[in-house]
């Protein structure tokens, strides 16, 4: 390839990266090599590549064509040394921690990740004497008081799910550095559009790309982007043995949704803004958190470190968890459902749906509170957004 796609706009590494007119046939679009098996030439074809002495496919759980497009894809968008692809996002979580830990290391994470990673390190991986300590991560002083001779990974979610807390990459990279440990960022909100850890210090960008990039709430799926050759290694000698590997369909599906990243991501965002700006006027709404907002606390950091404030928003309905169900039980348009990143847009309860799992105590703790309502924009028309909202308000 005579141009370099590592400089261009990412928009354009969205619909290139990773991309090539498939030689054999001269298909633009990618090939779905659905087969988890590869024949060898001959026995001394099939020794050099499992030698790793020629470039060959063995078998998919260890390689395939569809899916390492989609993986250069990432890993470009994201300025990473390559991808790792899993089967979901938290695959992509549990992969990079039993690749990276082992008993006796301690974790530091922020408080209000995504409800299941906090489980699975809390309930499953202390079973491997995993340590941990989840705390603001917003608050350096608190990430600092939390590091230990033992914390070997820190791992951070921002803006978080779902109270929409900021954490300053730049400034975590460093703290973690001077302990050596590593910093892993789920950069699943924001994708590589918005936010671009490593350039900021992180070593490790984990995605859920069921979310913003597949967008198309058909497919889920994950990626695991290390910065460095050696992490690189380091985790795909797990990976390979894990099982939490990708499907080709999977890959090919997601690949046809990054294409579109770009302006998808733009068309939920500029929705998002107007959105925003009406629940903060609202009489009904306590509160409203969005990076985009003077009134988010970290509306300075959301500028210096996204390309802009995505498609995010919490809220708080007055009248706590009785009001808030109200809205969401009329709402005809938007969809009550989790997850988030889609075309369409998705309204969500966190206290009775994704962090019902977690204590009361640790819930309210995280910032998560009872009438706490999250909303992901689509791309529909705005004012069809605005005036289903309108709607169903007046059941408030
Ligand atoms: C959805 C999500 C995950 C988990 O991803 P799955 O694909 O559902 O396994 C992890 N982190 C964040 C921020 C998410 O939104």
């Amino acid at each position: 390839m005579s141009h370099d796609l590592s400089k261009m706009g990412r928009n354009t590494q969205a619909i290139h990266a990773g991309q090539h007119v498939d030689p054999a046939t001269g298909a633009v679009a990618p090939p779905l090599f659905q087969t988890s098996t590869f024949a060898f030439h001959d026995c001394a074809h099939g020794a050099a590549c499992f030698a790793g002495e020629q470039k060959g496919y063995i078998y998919t759980r260890m390689g395939n064509p569809t899916v390492e497009r989609l993986e250069q894809a990432v890993a470009t968008l994201e300025g990473g040394y390559g991808g790792l692809s899993t089967g979901s996002g938290l695959a992509a979580l549990c992969t990079s921690i039993f690749a990276l830990l082992k008993s006796g290391d301690h974790l530091v994470g922020t408080s209000s990740v995504y409800g299941p990673s906090r489980m699975v390190i809390e309930r499953d991986f202390s079973r491997f004497g995993i340590e941990y300590d989840f705390v603001d991560t917003g608050d350096l002083d608190a990430v600092r008081k939390a590091m230990r001779p033992q914390t070997r990974l820190v791992f951070v979610e921002t803006p978080a799910n779902p109270t929409i807390v900021l954490t300053d990459i730049e400034a975590v990279a460093e703290i973690a550095r001077q302990n050596d440990a590593l910093l892993l960022v789920d950069n699943t909100f924001c994708s590589p559009l918005l936010q671009r850890p490593l350039e900021k210090g992180a070593d490790i960008v984990m995605h859920s790309m069921t979310k913003f990039i597949n967008g198309h709430t058909d497919v889920v799926s994950g990626m695991i982007v290390p910065g460095t050759e050696a992490l690189y290694g380091q985790i795909r000698k797990v990976h390979y043995y894990l099982g939490a590997c990708m499907d080709p369909h999977q890959a090919w599906l997601v690949l046809r949704g990054l294409k579109t990243l770009g302006m998808r991501v733009k068309a939920c965002q500029e929705n998002a803004i107007k959105v925003a700006e009406y629940l903060e006027a609202h009489p009904k709404v306590e509160w409203v958190r969005y990076p985009g907002l003077e009134s988010h606390p970290q509306h300075e950091l959301a500028r210096r470190q996204m390309d802009g404030p995505g498609a995010l928003i919490s809220f708080e309905i007055k009248g706590g968890v009785e009001a808030g169900a109200r809205l969401l039980d009329h709402v005809e348009l938007m969809t009550l459902a989790v997850s988030l990143g889609g075309i369409e847009t998705l309204i969500q309860h966190p206290s009775s749906m994704t962090h019902a799992a977690m204590p009361r105590e640790s819930r309210l703790a995280a910032g998560i509170s009872d009438g706490l309502v999250r909303v992901s924009v689509g791309c529909e028309d705005v004012e069809d957004l605005l005036a289903d909202f309108e709607q169903a308000m007046a059941h408030v």
